[in-house]
């Protein structure tokens, strides 16, 4: 019977929010079984704790942010992308601040830092959720299905309209080594007509070419080059594999998305947990 895993021991990282622009520091503990993933606000008054699933999301207009009590953390989701990918079903996350380091933008230092912590078994089985029925999702122009299907497969489109580039299409199974390879890596990015309203409403402080693509006028602007043709797509696979880990539960199913965005993404995994929990 395949087992749950936490981590064999903890990591830690640091570096600059996306959002908040504030330095972070994050650290990787090993979890008890049957806990699942929880954030632990040590900067805070008594540290509350913040259970990574979809009940406890209260935003998603430019990342996935739970709440719990007082406690709250935003953009999670390349942290648990990471986690759902290497099939690290527990573990608790302190951070020191509201919002963990964006890093290079992708989910890569988070399932580097996986790595170095090394995998654990406990004694408890592994919580799969798998849909029997496809289950559909339409909202303003985004468009997710789910199908069952007996691995966890994902066929993705995109399309923004600032460039003909940014219209790609990508289809991968989610196994580890996948993940690590196609899209780990794949980096975050930003409409260069969006920046000014989201510098206005206080967000991206911490954002720079060092870890964001910007879309603008026909071109894809970042320092180092893309790290795929296709890397918009491959990023948005990563924030799906990210929040259909609220569901607390490894997914199978086939998911086709349609220009898919956090509020879609967490409305999948609220209607998976549902119907079928
Ligand atoms: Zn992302």
């Amino acid at each position: 019977m395949e087992k749950q895993h936490t981590t064999q021991k903890s990591a830690y990282v640091s570096g600059i929010a996306l959002h908040t622009g504030a330095r972070a520091g994050l650290r990787i503990l090993p979890g008890e079984a049957n806990t699942g993933i929880i954030f632990r606000r040590i900067d805070m008054p008594d540290q509350p704790e913040i259970p990574a699933l979809a009940q406890n999301v209260t935003d998603v207009r430019r990342g996935t942010t739970i709440a719990c009590g007082k406690g709250f953390v935003v953009t999670v989701e390349h942290v648990m992308a990471a986690f759902h990918a290497a099939q690290i079903d527990n573990a608790v996350v302190e951070m020191d601040g509201p919002e963990p380091p964006i890093l290079d933008g992708s989910a890569l230092p988070y399932y580097e830092m996986i790595i170095e912590a090394g995998k654990t078994e406990l004694d408890a089985p592994a919580r799969y959720i798998a849909p029997k029925t496809p289950i559909f999702l339409e909202f303003r122009g985004t468009k997710m299905v789910i199908f069952p299907c007996e691995e966890f497969k994902i066929d993705c489109i995109t399309s923004f309209g600032e460039t003909i580039l940014d219209t790609q299409y990508y289809e991968q199974t989610i196994t580890e080594e996948n993940f690590a390879r196609e899209l780990a890596p794949a980096r975050t990015f930003v409409q260069f007509r969006d920046l000014k309203q989201l510098l206005a409403m206080g967000l991206v402080k911490g954002g720079s070419l060092d870890n964001a693509a910007i879309l603008h006028e026909g071109a894809i602007i970042c320092k180092e080059g893309l790290r795929y043709p296709n890397e918009i797509v491959r990023h948005k696979m990563l924030d799906i594999v990210g929040d259909m880990f609220l569901t607390g539960c490894r997914l199978k199913g086939h998911i086709i998305a349609v220009k898919p965005g956090h509020p879609t993404n967490v409305q999948l995994a609220g209607a998976i947990l549902k119907q079928y929990c």
